[in-house]
């Protein structure tokens, strides 16, 4: 089946965009989260969105499922390949199509990365707003599909508040249009955060956002992570909401300075970083109020100009990668909590460190409580990477536990698949699925994904009597 479509795909496609190389094809075997990995059966890179909706339908008609792939950064196994199915690399797409100042939007394909945006915007006073750590290289396409996060989107939002419309092949390989102003169902709402499951995006429209007047980015180095906590909360409690808050331990600043040397403050427990931004005279008011909040930190730098502002940020932007400094293998993981309940999920997780023999570094979006924890183990000790998925799913179930979630921008992919029925009830994730369904009733758009169990469309949602035959023919899982 892959063979002749292999060879239908070449017919419709440039030269060189069907990858059909065995050591090619491993190129493209995992995604950030490198421990799940598959190769693919071919690898396609069109050019166009005509080319992307060929490659749908051919795959449709051969019944042969299909990935989307824009950069690959992803942490939860989202564009994890199918062995016998198609990847479809969006690293063609590159251009932008629209710069609209007026209206601020920009409409670009899905393969131009995030801050290549910002880029083409900047001298004229204007970025794009959600800016996730990984902005050098991922690409609005993932984005999209992750509804992907980053420092600044306490204050601004994520993706999903900064997409005005998505022109997308969906799995029919139709190209339909989703815009913010349709009236109706929240369509693109829906799409936003789907992981590639309800089609692929091939334009998007995104806000464009003006550019502050003052910025003023501190950093507070505190003795303990509690102390930081205690600063988190005051900040909010007094009603401010700065660009972003972000907080490192003592591992993960260890980490940064191992590689990047960020020259934080020697001996702190937590760093917090701060950024106010807007109106002049607001950046300063708040800056006053978050000096005396600050007043038990041991030291307070202010970053003076845009260098400095940079050197801040080196250590946090490096952090995940960072750890690979000191520890060979580690697990990045994404969960939220709420802010008042850090503290406590902390200490908790300090417990399940000790308990398992197994470090645990941590780099958070304090504001808005959305923990990244990363489990460093040995790869090479047998059983380490064992405990650290223990460690790293016992922390999930603590976020679940304090009301919090399994995932604040990392999506779920294959990764957290299994995590799903810990939160959501039969009848949401049988809901969930009416809505894919809709979109695909062949589930051949990155299948495997998201959901745990592969319930079929022809189901009628409900509570199940008995096991379900792909169940017992141990062709599913039920959780
Ligand atoms: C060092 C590092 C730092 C990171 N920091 C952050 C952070 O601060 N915030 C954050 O949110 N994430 C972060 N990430 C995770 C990752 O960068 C984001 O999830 C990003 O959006 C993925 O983009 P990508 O182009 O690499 O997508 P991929 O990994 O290629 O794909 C991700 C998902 O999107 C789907 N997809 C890709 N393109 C399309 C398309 N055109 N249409 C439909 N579906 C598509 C894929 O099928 C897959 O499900 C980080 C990752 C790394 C490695």
């Amino acid at each position: 089946m892959l063979d002749e479509l292999t060879a239908a795909l070449a017919g419709i496609l440039p030269a060189d965009s069907v990858i059909t190389d065995p050591v090619r094809l491993r190129t493209y075997e995992c995604d950030g989260l490198t421990h799940h990995r598959a190769t693919p059966g071919v690898v396609v890179l069109p050019e166009t969105a005509e080319q992307v909706a060929a490659v749908v339908r051919l795959c449709r008609e051969a019944g042969v499922p299909f990935v989307a792939r824009g950069s690959g950064t992803g942490l939860s196994g989202g564009a994890l390949p199918r062995e016998d199915g198609v990847l479809i690399v969006t690293s063609k797409m590159r251009r932008i199509l629209e710069i609209d100042l007026p209206d601020r939007r920009a409409v670009v394909e899905p393969g131009v990365t995030n801050l290549a945006i910002t880029e083409a915007v900047r001298d004229q006073g204007y970025y794009y707003a959600p800016d996730p750590s990984s902005q050098q290289i991922c690409s609005i396409g993932g984005n999209v599909a992750e509804n992907s996060g980053g420092a600044h989107c306490l204050k601004y939002g994520f993706t999903v508040n900064h997409v005005e419309a998505c022109e997308i092949v969906t799995p029919d390989g139709d190209l339909v249009t989703l815009d913010r102003m349709d009236p109706g169902y929240d369509l693109l709402g829906a799409f936003v955060g789907s992981e590639g499951t309800l089609g692929i995006a091939t334009k998007i429209t995104v806000r464009l956002s003006r550019a502050p007047e003052a910025v003023t980015t501190v950093l507070a180095a505190f003795e303990s992570i509690e102390r930081g906590g205690e600063a988190v909360s005051a900040i909010i409690g007094a009603g401010i909401v700065p660009a972003a808050i972000e907080m490192m331990d003592a591992l993960a600043i260890e980490a940064a300075e191992a590689a990047v040397a960020c020259d934080y403050p020697r001996g702190a427990g937590a760093v917090l970083i701060v950024e106010l931004d807007g109106p002049a005279q607001e950046v300063e008011r708040q800056f006053a109020q978050l000096r005396e909040i600050c007043s038990g930190a041991f030291e307070l730098r202010v970053a003076a100009g845009a260098e400095e502002r940079a050197a801040i940020w080196k250590g946090r932007k490096s952090a995940f990668a960072a750890v690979g400094r000191i520890s060979p293998a580690y697990i990045v993981q994404d969960g939220v909590v709420p802010r008042t309940a850090l503290p406590r999920v902390l200490a908790e997780i300090d417990r399940l460190s000790a308990e398992h023999g197994i470090r645990v570094a941590n780099v958070f979006h304090a504001g808005d409580g959305n923990l990244h924890p990363l489990v460093l183990f040995d790869d090479a000790e047998p059983g380490a990477g064992e405990r650290a998925e223990t460690v790293s799913g016992a922390i999930l179930d603590l976020c679940i536990a304090h009301g919090g979630s399994i995932t604040g921008e990392h999506g779920v992919g294959v990764d957290k698949a299994k995590h799903m029925p810990r939160m959501f009830s039969p009848d949401d994730l049988d809901t969930m699925q009416l809505v894919r369904c809709a979109f695909d009733p062949a589930r051949l758009s990155n299948p495997g994904k998201v959901f745990p169990t592969p319930r079929l469309c022809g189901e009628v949602p409900g509570v199940r009597k008995g096991a379900h035959p792909l169940v017992e023919s141990g062709k599913a899982e039920q959780f």
